[in-house]
């Protein structure tokens, strides 16, 4: 039967893996299972498969995709620059247009309608808001008990949506800052440093009311046509500023691949960095001050999405020493936290494993303060860590200090 949609696995992808196997001591999944089909070289083979028509769209072939949790640490490593995260996003779209169960069109609405909603996300933020006055993550329940890794947040959320800054030292560009859908209402403390962080680089910063959610959570589920309207929505609120700067490293690579989903999205690309580069060279550039150190350590936790997709690790470490701090490393390898997206409410078991060895990792280091650029991997880190330990993004961390708030 092989592929239905323009988004599917393409032939160059597959036929450039040459199975060398150097992907698969990287591979969360098949260093969890030592499984073949759970690692990036039989998933590939299973796309290949299909491909040739030698297997079908059918429930091992979900299964196969389903577990893959989408952070890339296979790409960094491959000898033959497979774009494999391309390539899953285009087996998850053709497992979509396939397979389409109620389950699947549930979630096609939440991700892709849901997220895009500014009524959705506030009325999800009040009961969320409650849960948390509730103490709701007590009751015996998985889905409710993913709560506790959120930060406590007003009932009406934050929001920064609308907002227009001018710089704040000699003018150097615009800046259009991508709100996100939750990092505004949830975490729009990070929004608050970014604003105050780039102002003060000498940006005029605006927030675009027109925009809407990046789309990465419907393109990693395979909600193809969603993802289609998200980036094109976005593709003209953000036109005509300098640079496009996203808070969370999930939402920067997705807008980095736009050029998959809307026309326009390739020049908008070219324009889209995380915040964390766009802090650290203006830290390097004098923009921004050094301030002296403190003795104080703090646990580096790269997203995925930033390590592997992005290929920012010095950024964030750069920021932290800028902040007086000394960064402390906790994984060589950058395994995924198991956070992924809504990947810990569809594999619990996966995703609480590789939550429970990411917590280990942090304590093993004896810093409180940890340091993560992603809103879900700092949920996945509080839910496993527990109290006695405060998880920021590196630019709180600095805009905090700079402010003289640091404990
Ligand atoms: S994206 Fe992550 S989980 Fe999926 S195959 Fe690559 S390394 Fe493994
Ligand atoms: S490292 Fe690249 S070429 Fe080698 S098996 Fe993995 S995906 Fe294939």
């Amino acid at each position: 039967m092989g592929w239905e949609t323009a988004h599917a696995p393409r032939q160059a992808e597959l036929d450039a893996c040459v199975t060398c196997g150097l992907c698969l001591p990287q591979c969360p999944t098949f260093r969890l299972t030592g499984s073949e089909a759970a690692s990036p070289r039989g998933r590939l083979a299973a796309m290949a498969a299909v491909a040739s028509g030698v297997a079908t769209v059918d429930d091992r072939f979900e299964q196969i995709m389903g577990l893959c949790l989408q952070c890339r640490a296979c790409e960094p490593v491959c000898p033959s620059v497979v774009p494999f995260g391309r390539a899953m996003e285009g087996a998850r779209a053709e497992i979509a247009a396939q397979r389409p169960g109620s389950g699947r069109r549930v979630r096609a609405l939440l991700l892709g309608r849901g997220l895009g909603s500014r009524q959705a996300i506030r009325l999800v933020t009040f009961f969320a808001a409650l849960s948390q006055r509730l103490q709701l993550h007590r009751l015996p329940l998985r889905l409710v008990a993913r709560i506790t890794g959120l930060r406590r947040i007003p009932f009406t959320g934050g929001s920064h949506i609308g907002e227009a800054r001018p710089a704040a030292a000699p003018r150097v560009g615009t800046v259009a800052l991508l709100a996100g859908c939750v990092q505004d209402a949830w975490f729009g403390a990070v929004n608050e440093a970014a604003l105050e962080l780039l102002t003060a680089a000498g940006y005029d910063v605006t927030v675009p009311a027109a925009q809407t959610c990046c789309g990465a959570l419907a393109a990693h589920d395979g909600a193809v046509a969603d993802a289609e309207r998200l980036a094109s929505v976005n593709v003209d609120a953000f036109a005509g500023f300098d640079q496009v700067v996203a808070t969370a490293a999930g939402c920067s690579a997705h807008l980095a691949g736009y050029g998959e989903w809307t026309s326009g999205g390739d020049e908008m690309a070219g324009r889209v960095a995380d915040v964390t580069v766009v802090v650290a060279r203006a830290i390097a550039d004098g923009r921004l001050p050094a301030l002296p150190a403190r003795h104080a350590k703090v646990a580096m936790q790269d997203p995925c999405h930033l390590r592997h997709a992005q290929r920012v690790t010095a950024e964030p470490r750069q920021i932290v020493i800028a902040a007086g701090y000394e960064p402390v490393e906790i994984d060589d390898t950058g395994m995924c936290c198991g956070a992924a997206g809504v990947y810990m409410l569809a594999q619990p078991d996966t995703s609480d494993e590789l939550g429970r060895r990411k917590a280990a990792q942090v304590r093993a280091v004896e810093a409180s303060l940890v340091a993560s650029a992603n809103p879900g991997c700092e949920m996945q880190l509080r839910a496993n860590l527990g109290s006695g330990y405060d998880i920021r993004h590196p630019i709180e961390i600095y805009a905090e200090a700079l402010r003289g708030e640091s404990t």
